[in-house]
C-alpha cells in the first residue's frame, strides 16, 4: 500500500513518527500510520479556524453540493477504501464495501437534503421572535475502531452542513481508511475544512482540551467518554457522547424461534459483535428457551468466519489484541461459572484474533458476561419466567443505548417497548440505523444523538433573535 499521509490545511504531510497498524486476521502490519506532532496539530487547528470563518458564510445549498461531491469521491474510490477497511478492521470485504463505504456515501446524500430551519416562535405584528441555529465553530470528531469510516461521516456530514469545520481523529487501531478518505476529499474542499489527524490516545486529549476546538463529537467507551467530558469542561465545549451499550433483547413467549433466529443472530453478531448497539443479552421466555437456543445454533453453523478478504466469509476477527483478550477472559469466566456452551467458546490456535461465534446458555444477571459489554462474538442467552422480571433485568444496568422486544402480539410488544429504558427501542428488529433516525443513548451510554435533523442541530448553537418593529 502507498504511504498514508496527514491532511493539514489541504496539503499532505508526513511525520517523523509512526505507529504500526495491524491486520487482525493475520497479525501482520498493514501499513505505518503517521503520528502527528504537537506543532502540526496546532497548524491543523489554526487552519480549521480559518476555514470555518469562510465556510460559515457559504450558502446552505453550496454546502449541500459539497456533501454530494464527497459522496461522489467515496463512490469513485469505494473498492480501494473497502480493501483498506477490511485489512485494518477485519470486517468482510462485502460488508466493508456494501455497508460501511456505501453507507458513508448514502449518509452524505441523505443528510445533505436536511434543513436548518429558522423557527418563528411568535409574531404579533409589532414583535417577531425567531429561533435560529448557527454553526459552533471548529468541531473535533473522535472515533472508535469498529466502523471507522461511517462513524467519521456521522460527524463530518452534519458538522459541514451546519457550517462548521471539522478535525477528525480515528482510533490508532484503524486510522488508515479515514486517512485515505481525507486525502481523497481534499480535491473537493477548501483547505482546512476537513482535517484527519492521527496519533495515539494522547491526541484525543489534545483535542478535548484545545481552546480552538468548540465542540467534541465522541464515539467510544464509557470510561473514555467520562474523561472527554471532564477534559472538555475547562473550555465548556459542547459535547455529544456516543458510548458503549449492553443492549438487551426480550423474546416474548409467543415468538416462533425458527422464524426470528436469523434476524436475532445478526442483531448480535454482525461485525463479530463489535457494534455499540448490538444485541448483547438475550432474554428468552422459558417456554421457548431450548428451541431458541437450538435455532440460534443452527444459524451459527451456517456462518463462515475468517479473513475478510476470503470468499464466503461473513464474520471477521476481533479487531485488536486488547479486545480479543477481554472477550477471551469473559469466556473463560463464563466456563468457570458453569455456563453451557451451545457453540464456540474454544479459541483456535494460529494467527489472527479469531473468537468463534459463542452462544452461552445458563448464565444470569450478575455474571460478568451478562453484566459487561463483550464487544465481541459472544451472546449469553438468559431464561426468564415472568416478563415484568425480564424488563426489570433488562433495565438494571448503567447502560441505556438500545433494547428490543420480539413478539407477534403488537400490543404486548409495545407495552414492553414503553417500559424499556434506552435511547432506542426496536420491535422485532435490533440495531437498525438510518440517516433520518436519531441514534444515541441514555444513562451512561452517552448524551445527545447523531443522525436525523435532531443530530444535525447538535452541531449548531441556538440563537434567539427578538425583533421589535
Ligand atoms: P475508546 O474509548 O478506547 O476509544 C475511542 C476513541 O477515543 C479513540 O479514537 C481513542 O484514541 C480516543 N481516546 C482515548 N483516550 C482518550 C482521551 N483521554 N481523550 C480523548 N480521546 C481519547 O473506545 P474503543 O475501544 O475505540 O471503542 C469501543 C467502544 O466504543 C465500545 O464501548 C463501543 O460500544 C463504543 N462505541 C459506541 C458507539 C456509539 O455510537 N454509541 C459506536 C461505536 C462504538
Amino acid at each position: 500500500m502507498k504511504p498514508f499521509m496527514l491532511s493539514v490545511n489541504g496539503m499532505l504531510f508526513d511525520s517523523a513518527n509512526y505507529l504500526d497498524v495491524i491486520n487482525p486476521a493475520t497479525e501482520e502490519v498493514v501499513a505505518p500510520c503517521p503520528v502527528i506532532t504537537r506543532g502540526q496539530f496546532e497548524e491543523v487547528v489554526q487552519g480549521a479556524q480559518c476555514a470555518y470563518e469562510s465556510w460559515r458564510n457559504v450558502p446552505l445549498d453550496e454546502r449541500r453540493k459539497t456533501l454530494i461531491a464527497i459522496a461522489e469521491v467515496i463512490e469513485q474510490h469505494s473498492e480501494e477504501l473497502a480493501r483498506i477497511l477490511t485489512a485494518e478492521q477485519g470486517k468482510p470485504y462485502d460488508a466493508a464495501l456494501n455497508m460501511e463505504v456505501a453507507g458513508s456515501a448514502i449518509w452524505c446524500r441523505t443528510m445533505s437534503e436536511m434543513d436548518i430551519p429558522v423557527e418563528v416562535l411568535s409574531d404579533s405584528g409589532t414583535k417577531r421572535v425567531e429561533l435560529r441555529h448557527e454553526p459552533i465553530g471548529v468541531v473535533g470528531g473522535i472515533v472508535a475502531w469498529n466502523a471507522p469510516l461511517i462513524i467519521s461521516l456521522w460527524k463530518l456530514v452534519p458538522a459541514l452542513l451546519a457550517g462548521n469545520s471539522i478535525i477528525i481523529k480515528p482510533s490508532p487501531y484503524t486510522p488508515l481508511t479515514t486517512l485515505r478518505f481525507g486525502e481523497l476529499i481534499q480535491q473537493v474542499l477548501p483547505p482546512g475544512l476537513v482535517s484527519i489527524v492521527t496519533g495515539t490516545d494522547e491526541l484525543g486529549q489534545w483535542m478535548t482540551e484545545h481552546p480552538g476546538i468548540h465542540k467534541i463529537s465522541f464515539t467510544g467507551s464509557v470510561p473514555t467518554g467520562k474523561k472527554v467530558m471532564q477534559s472538555a469542561s475547562d473550555t465548556l465545549k459542547r459535547i455529544t457522547l456516543e458510548l458503549g451499550g449492553n443492549d438487551a433483547g426480550i423474546l416474548l413467549p409467543d415468538v416462533d424461534p425458527k422464524q426470528v433466529a436469523e434476524k436475532v443472530f445478526w442483531s448480535a453478531f454482525a461485525n463479530s459483535g463489535q457494534i455499540c448497539s448490538a444485541l448483547k443479552r438475550l432474554y428468552v421466555h422459558e417456554d421457548i428457551y431450548e428451541e431458541t437456543c437450538q435455532a440460534l445454533v443452527d444459524v451459527a453453523n451456517t456462518v463462515k468466519m475468517g479473513n475478510g478478504m476470503d470468499e464466503g466469509v461473513a464474520l471477521g476477527p476481533v479487531q485488536n489484541k486488547m479486545q480479543f483478550e477481554k472477550v477471551a477472559s469473559l469466556i473463560t469466566e463464563a466456563r468457570e461459572q458453569g455456563g453451557r456452551f451451545l457453540c464456540g467458546g474454544e479459541i483456535p490456535d494460529g494467527r489472527g484474533y479469531f473468537i468463534p461465534v459463542t452462544l452461552i446458555a445458563g448464565m444470569t444477571d450478575g455474571d460478568r458476561v451478562v453484566d459487561e459489554e463483550p464487544f465481541g462474538p459472544v451472546l449469553p442467552i438468559i431464561k426468564y419466567a415472568d416478563v415484568d422480571d425480564a424488563i426489570a433485568r433488562a433495565n438494571n444496568t448503567i447502560y441505556g443505548l438500545g433494547a428490543s422486544v420480539w413478539s407477534t402480539d403488537m400490543d404486548a410488544a409495545i407495552d414492553v417497548a414503553n417500559r424499556l429504558e434506552a435511547g432506542m427501542v426496536w420491535v422485532n428488529e435490533h440495531s437498525t440505523v438510518s440517516p433520518v433516525e436519531p441514534f444515541g443513548g441514555i444513562k451512561q451510554s452517552g448524551m445527545g444523538v447523531e443522525n436525523s435533523e435532531l443530530g444535525l442541530l447538535e452541531f449548531t448553537h441556538m440563537k434567539m433573535v427578538s425583533i421589535n418593529r
